[in-house]
């Protein structure tokens, strides 16, 4: 990391300015001459920017501009930062809104995919637009913040849906709005009476620690339980500004977590990773999920093989703390959702008998009871004999022998989701899943 005043386009910049969110976000890169003020760009480029520009935003803040090396386009910074031809790249197996976040959307701005948690994407804008954002059919084009109305209706749908008890504010970044505007949403969802945990998904931590001020922990602090999970991918953004930022919001009583993107060239190598967790521990941060990057278009450039997550994981397990080991995720397509992947550990079973292997190579047995058959002691919910679990596990907890009633289940979710849908809306559209989903440009052109 360089010292800001070293760069010449913050020679004169005060401590203060510097250290002022609102200032970091008026002073966002966003031209290629902006950027040739911080990096040394090539001729070449400077033409790849050009036409990157003409389709895609960029937008960096000063903080993260200031932590690019300014003369190798391999830093990992860079690479999530500043665009390249790459992303005009249309492959034909590139998808738009891959995981269907539109299609299980009952209210705008509100995904809801599984039983019990929405997401709530409060506002389009981000503090910086990461290359690799699999959100980018939404975020960025617009930097429009939720309208009231919108607003409105994602707490009716809220107040409707009394299975919902952990809200997932996210955007864009919902920090890119003041506090008194953040504080009329979370305490909004924090009157829903069956709202029991609010999640807060940010970016801000790593790309603009200056957000995270007092006033923003106080006024947080207000509404538990509250958690926050943030986005750090690679050692070198585990800068001394982003330690104090998450050591404020710990103070705030704020359990942090991290969602990492596996990223070619970025942080695809079980040494870097295990740096990572490691750091994010050192402050107060859990390891939470990496994510497999998404099929989505113009970020094919990013993705590694499954093959490389399953090494990484391979590496992380009994070879650093537990605290450390995020879950590796695959967010499959058309709304499947988040599916763990992980080395296998069971290598074989038998009535009596398990076999296992440790991550030293270590092969053991583990014997199972001979007189286990369920819970002597059933809970109330087994003692009624009203399991109501779906899916896979509902397949164990009933007398179905196929899954066909999984599909049943799932127009039944749809069919509830769209009454409510037309309670508050007064229609029932839900967005086909992948109908006229494909790319709609050729490359080089604007498309949004
Ligand atoms: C990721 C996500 C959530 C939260 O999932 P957790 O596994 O509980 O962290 C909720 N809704 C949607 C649509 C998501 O993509
Ligand atoms: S912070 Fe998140 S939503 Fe915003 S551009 Fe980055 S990945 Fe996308």
């Amino acid at each position: 990391m360089r010292d800001f005043r070293d760069i010449p386009r913050f020679r004169d910049v005060t401590d203060e300015e510097w250290n002022d969110w609102r200032w970091q976000l008026r002073n966002r890169l966003t031209t290629v001459e902006d950027l040739e003020d911080v990096l040394n760009l090539t001729d070449e480029e400077r033409v790849e920017l050009n036409r990157c520009f003409e389709r895609f935003r960029m937008s960096v803040t000063p903080h993260y501009a200031s932590l690019m090396d300014p003369d190798d386009t391999a830093c990992p910074v860079r690479r999530q930062a500043v665009p390249t031809s790459f992303e005009l790249v249309d492959r034909p197996e590139d998808l738009i809104d891959s995981t269907a976040e539109d299609y299980d959307s009952p209210s705008p701005r509100i995904t809801h995919r599984y039983p019990d948690r929405v997401l709530f994407a409060a506002t389009d804008m981000c503090s910086m637009y990461c290359r690799h954002c699999t959100r980018r059919r939404n975020v960025g084009t617009t930097e429009r913040h939720a309208t009231e109305k919108e607003i409105d209706d994602a707490i009716t749908y809220l107040e409707r849906s009394p299975e919902v008890r952990d809200v997932l504010i996210s955007g864009g970044d919902p920090l890119t709005m003041s506090n008194d505007r953040l504080e009329a949403i979370i305490a909004r969802v924090r009157a829903v009476p069956h709202v029991e945990i609010i999640r807060i998904g940010t970016r801000m931590p790593v790309v603009c620690p200056q957000r995270i001020t007092p006033e923003l922990c106080a006024m947080l602090e207000r509404y538990h339980p509250l958690f926050l999970n943030t986005h750090f991918n690679t050692p070198k953004e585990l800068t001394e500004a982003s330690r104090e930022a998450c050591a404020r919001l710990a103070g705030a009583g704020i359990p942090l977590g991290n969602q990492s993107v596996l990223l070619r060239g970025v942080n695809d190598c079980a040494h870097v990773m295990k740096e990572l967790v490691q750091g994010l521990l050192r402050f107060r941060i859990r390891p939470y999920y990496i994510y497999q990057c998404d099929d989505e278009t113009g970020i094919g450039h990013f993705r590694t093989s499954v093959s490389k997550g399953i090494e990484i994981m391979e590496s992380l397990r009994g070879h650093t703390s537990g605290l450390a080991q995020p879950l590796y995720i695959i967010e499959a397509i058309g709304g499947g959702g988040k599916t763990p992947i992980m080395p296998q550990y069971l290598l074989s079973q038998a009535p009596d008998a398990v076999v296992i292997r440790n991550y030293e190579g270590i092969i053991s047995v583990y014997r199972e009871p001979d007189d286990y058959h369920d819970s002597q002691v059933p809970c109330e919910i087994c003692a009624s004999g009203e399991d109501a679990r779906v899916g896979v596990a509902g397949l164990i907890g009933s007398d179905e022998v196929t899954l066909d009633h999984v599909t049943e289940k799932r127009l039944e979710k749809v069919r509830v989701r769209k009454e409510r849908m037309a309670d508050i809306h007064g229609h029932q559209e839900v967005r086909p899943f992948l109908e006229g989903r494909r790319p709609p440009a050729p490359a080089g052109e604007p498309s949004v």
